[in-house]
């Protein structure tokens, strides 16, 4: 198996209304996304400034409503939020690196805090 498998997505479910996202990956994998994490690690440049950690930035719930995704060229997701936001490009190598499944994170690790090792997208 290629190792880039595990940044393949294959599927992604996102309901409208509904406040996880899910990706199924190449590999078989599945993550399940809380919106609150994929907004609060949201990638883009006005999120994150320019230093090269990644943080979680706080939010309120009126900002966890997505409207649109976009999947872009055949490594990312392009998230659009119902207040206008729409600037981060999700790779999926950093989508993956966000799951926090019990098989991707240590269970003592919890999804909102400690994601050090996230790569710079
Ligand atoms: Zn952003
Ligand atoms: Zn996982």
């Amino acid at each position: 198996m290629p190792p880039d498998r595990k940044f393949q997505c294959v599927a992604v479910r996102s309901p409208r209304g509904a406040t996880t996202t899910e990706i199924d990956w190449a590999d078989g994998h599945r993550s399940v996304y809380p919106h609150a994490i994929l907004r609060g690690y949201c990638p883009c440049a006005g999120c994150q400034g320019h230093s090269g950690t990644i943080r979680y930035i706080e939010h309120t719930e009126a900002q966890l409503d997505l409207e649109d995704l976009e999947v872009v060229g055949n490594y990312a997701l392009r998230l659009q939020w119902f207040d206008g936001h729409g600037t981060g490009l999700y790779s999926y190598r950093y989508l993956r690196a966000l799951c926090a499944c019990a098989e991707c994170r240590p269970p003592e690790s919890t999804a909102a805090e400690a994601h050090p090792d996230l790569p710079r997208v």
